[in-house]
């Protein structure tokens, strides 16, 4: 697998979209997203001939190693040690960061001439699990919105050590980065692409890098279709961090966004009964043997 996956100039400059697939190694949905969406725009320029893209796309695979191997990751979380500095055990993943650190600026000095936007791929272990991370810049809400999912508006505060949080308003070469991520479903659902690509047009329509003519009503539609039902703002107000993932077991068929009442079993961490501390809707329950969160509850609004 290469590092860079592919980028695709403009005829034009413009705003420049950098796409980040399989910072988790078992999330496969972003990178195969980012390939689809190369194959499109390679195609719009045949099929379309009054196709204009202005600016620069590039798409970079994340934690190589683990992607090769499909685990989340080797030694250390690669989204959870931007703006940490590791020791010699963790070498794999902070050598991975420092790869992508360079690519990302490499393109920003190279290629920023207006606008720079950040797009983290990701998917997760459960069902339904769709929605968008903002940082709490104006146009990273902005970005997150135009995705038709739920905004989980407060979730990079509970998570230290994202790529998205690190570039979040940093200033490169003068350009300064809007970031945000994207939860496209679960793993290994084909859907999970169908959502990835949608929201990396949906990006590039948003920043102007395509004309909104260009662009096909279907990627809106797969969206609003998928998110059909589920809040479209929430808060996250409770975390539930585990130490070992796996001894953690969340009992079985949990959704993303599925409604939870105070006392309710959720799961048996280390043989412990694991209980909703209070109502709400249930984000990211953990079925997989890696992480360090079981379970987030949310709060619409
Ligand atoms: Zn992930």
């Amino acid at each position: 697998m290469d590092r860079i996956i592919g980028q695709y100039t403009g005829s034009e400059k413009g705003p420049l979209l950098i796409a980040v697939g399989g910072l988790h190694g078992n999330e496969h949905a972003g990178v195969e997203g980012i390939k689809r969406l190369l194959f499109l725009l390679n195609r719009e320029e045949i099929i379309n001939p009054g196709f204009v893209f202005k600016g620069e796309f590039i798409g970079i695979a994340g934690n190589k190693m683990a992607l090769e191997n499909k685990v989340r990751f080797i030694d250390k979380d690669l989204n959870r040690i931007w703006g940490t500095v590791g020791d010699q055990e963790s070498a794999e993943e902070y050598g991975q960061m420092e790869t992508i650190t360079a690519i990302i600026e490499q393109s920003i000095t190279t290629y920023a001439h207006t606008q720079v936007v950040l797009l983290d791929l990701h998917t997760t272990s459960a069902p339904r699990g769709i929605f968008a991370v903002p940082t709490d810049l104006e146009g990273s809400l902005f970005f997150a919105e135009s995705l038709h999912c739920p905004v989980i508006i407060n979730m990079m505060d509970e998570l230290k050590g994202t790529m998205v949080g690190y570039y979040a308003g940093k200033i490169i070469g003068g350009s300064t980065i809007s970031s945000l991520a994207f939860e496209s479903g679960q793993h290994d659902d084909p859907l999970s692409i169908t959502m990835s690509v949608a929201a990396l047009v949906n990006c590039l329509r948003s920043i102007g890098c395509v004309h909104e003519d260009d662009v096909e009503g279907k990627h809106d539609d797969v969206l609003k279709a998928y998110a059909n039902g589920l809040p479209s703002k929430c808060r996250i107000i409770y975390k539930h961090h585990i130490q070992d993932a796996s001894k953690y077991q969340m009992l079985p068929g949990f959704e993303g966004f599925q409604k939870i009442t105070a006392g309710q079993l959720l799961a048996y961490d280390d043989g412990v009964e694991v209980r909703a501390p209070m109502n709400g809707r249930i984000l990211m329950p953990l079925y997989q043997q890696k992480g360090n969160e079981g379970f987030f509850i949310v709060d619409e609004g």
